[in-house]
């Protein structure tokens, strides 16, 4: 269905997690998260009626996201039940990676379309002052452990972080020579923990032309504007929300672990969808979808959401 400003709404990204096995400094608080208690958290059943309910209202893909979407007992039950859903026609999840040697497997027999996986870094000790707790040879496992699992047109996504990765753009860019993937730097957005960052961090997409100015224009993938290097097998993208907004495009929904609808990542309006049957989901995924702001005002101040990036999936 479209919203109030025309926009067709046929993407879901759904929270299944707030938990995390990494602690990365943008998106965690340094403790990790009071582990909820089991009620709390949407089951499966609700998962996916959820999903059942945003099919009737238009949602054509789903993304499974967190918190860290492979810590959730169940997350295999929860994609095999989301990939029989009429209606749903790709299935995405986005990852640290770091579980995939252990999931990867199974996801793909689940039905599970292609993945999204998050590095910022291929310096190894970035990569640990990063996540706090991780090791970059495991998430370097977890691509290789998705190649040899057979999926195909994975994505990984990097944080733009000025004075944390602004000087291996570069070598970042340099993944997409060999290998036929596509490579994705995405503007920090000030929510949650990094909301108070100092300026210095948020740096913009062109900070990635800039430093790799053999890149050329390569059209758009979905919200992402897609470049090459020419002779080099995989593509880069750049998502940026703040130095080219792409509300006017925006075609997504979000739900939270706890079975809340977001209409927008940076606004704090909520919608709850516990305690009611998938009829009663559909009208509030309905409202919701109407009540969708036409844009945000992240040039101007931090995210007005109400959670941190852990609580959302991104
Ligand atoms: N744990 C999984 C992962 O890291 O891919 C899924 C959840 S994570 C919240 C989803 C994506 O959001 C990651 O790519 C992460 O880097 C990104 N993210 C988190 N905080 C962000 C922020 N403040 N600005 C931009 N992207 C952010
Ligand atoms: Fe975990 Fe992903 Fe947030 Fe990092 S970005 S703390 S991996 S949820």
């Amino acid at each position: 269905m479209k919203d109030a400003f025309g926009r067709k709404i046929t993407y879901l990204r759904i929270s299944v997690t707030d938990l995390c096995n990494l602690r990365c400094v943008y998106c965690m608080p340094e403790n990790g998260v009071e582990k909820r208690c089991h009620s709390d958290i949407m089951s499966i059943e609700e998962i996916i009626t959820a999903v059942e309910a945003s099919a009737d209202c238009g949602i054509t893909k789903v993304r499974i996201t967190g918190g860290e979407p492979l810590v959730r007992r169940g997350i295999i039950d929860i994609c095999r039940g989301v990939g029989r859903i009429p209606g749903i026609e790709e299935i995405c999840i986005t990852t640290n990676g770091v579980l995939l040697p252990k999931y990867a497997s199974q996801l793909r027999d689940a039905g599970v379309s292609r993945l999204n996986i998050s590095l910022d870094t291929l310096n190894p000790d970035k990569y640990a002052q990063l996540t706090r707790i991780g090791r970059l040879e495991d998430a370097l496992a977890g691509l290789e452990a998705a190649e040899k699992a057979g999926f195909t047109g994975t994505k990984i996504n990097a944080v733009l972080i000025g004075g944390v990765n602004s000087d291996e753009l570069g070598e970042l860019v340099g993944l997409t020579r060999d290998r036929d993937i596509e490579f994705r730097f995405i503007e920090l957005m000030p929510i949650g923990e990094c909301a108070d960052w100092d300026k210095a961090r948020f740096i913009p997409g062109q900070s990635v032309l800039d430093a790799v100015p053999e890149l050329v224009e390569d059209g758009m993938s979905g919200v992402s504007r897609m470049y090459r290097v020419p002779g080099w097998k995989g593509r880069v993208g750049l998502i940026d929300p703040i130095s080219h907004r792409f509300c006017d495009r925006c075609n997504r929904i979000r739900i939270t672990a706890d079975g809340k609808i977001k209409p927008c990542l940076h606004s704090s309006g909520e919608f709850n969808l516990r305690g009611l049957d998938r009829d009663g989901m559909a009208e509030v995924i309905r409202l919701a979808i109407e009540s969708k702001p036409g844009r945000h005002m992240l040039e101007e101040r931090s995210s007005e959401s109400i959670r941190n990036m852990n609580e959302i999936g991104g």
